[in-house]
C-alpha cells in the first residue's frame, strides 16, 4: 500500500517539484491551507525541515514531508546558507534576494562565483520516527539573471554538471536530474 503523506511546503513551485519527485513513492496530500506559516528559526537546514514537518504532522495526523534548502556561496564564506530565503532581509522577495546576490558578487569574476545548493529532505511520523536525506548540487552564480523558468535563485544558478545553462533555462526534468532537491528526494525514496 502507498503511504499517505502530507506535504509541508506551501510554495507551489516546490510542491510541483516534490510531487514530480515523490508522487510515485508516496500519496501526497496538500498542506492544510489554514495552517499558519512555521517560523523557520532553527540554525540548521535539518532543524528547519524538522520544524516544518512537525507542525504539519501535528496538524494532519499524517506523516509529513518537508525540505529545506540553502545556497552556499564560497566568496561569501558560505552565506546565505540557512538564511537563503531572507538574504535581502525579513520578508524579502525572490527578486530582492537575487538582486542582493548580484550586488554582493559585483566584483567577482566567473572563477570566484562558485556555490552550491544543499537540501535536507525529511519525512517525520507522528511517533517521532524520521527518515532524512541530503542532496548537494555544485555550481556557480551567473553574472546576470538568465532564463524564464523555475523560482528562487534559478535564474542565477549554473549547475557544474550541466552544459552552462542556468536552472531557469532547463526543463523541469533536466533540473531534477541535477538539482539538490532531485538528489535529496531520490535518496529519501531509496530509504523508504
Ligand atoms: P526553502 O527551502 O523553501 O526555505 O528555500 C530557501 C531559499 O532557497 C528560498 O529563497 C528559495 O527560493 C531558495 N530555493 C530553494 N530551492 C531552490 C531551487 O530549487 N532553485 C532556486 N532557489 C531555490
Amino acid at each position: 500500500m502507498v503511504l499517505r503523506v502530507a506535504c509541508a511546503s506551501a510554495n507551489p513551485h516546490k510542491v510541483a517539484e516534490i510531487i514530480d519527485l515523490m508522487g510515485g513513492v508516496v500519496d501526497l496530500v496538500p498542506r492544510p491551507s489554514n495552517l499558519a506559516d512555521v517560523v523557520e528559526d532553527a540554525d540548521t537546514l535539518e532543524g528547519n525541515a524538522r520544524l516544518k514537518a512537525t507542525a504539519v504532522c501535528i496538524a494532519t495526523g499524517l506523516p509529513a514531508l518537508a525540505d529545506d534548502t540553502g545556497l552556499e556561496v564560497d566568496a561569501l564564506d558560505g552565506a546565505p546558507g540557512v538564511i537563503t530565503a531572507r538574504f535581502a532581509g525579513e520578508g524579502a522577495t525572490d527578486a530582492q534576494n537575487r538582486q542582493k546576490m548580484l550586488v554582493e558578487l559585483d566584483r567577482k569574476d566567473a572563477a570566484q562565483r562558485t556555490a552550491r545548493f544543499r537540501t535536507v529532505a525529511l519525512l517525520r511520523f507522528a511517533d517521532g520516527r524520521e527518515f532524512i536525506a541530503h542532496g548537494v548540487c555544485e555550481g556557480s552564480i551567473a553574472m546576470k539573471e538568465i532564463g524564464e523558468r523555475g523560482f528562487g535563485y534559478d535564474t542565477l544558478f549554473i549547475p557544474l554538471d550541466g552544459d552552462g545553462r542556468t536552472f531557469a533555462q532547463m526543463t523541469i526534468d533536466e533540473k531534477h536530474e541535477l538539482s539538490h532537491r532531485g538528489r535529496a528526494f531520490r535518496a529519501l525514496a531509496k530509504l523508504l
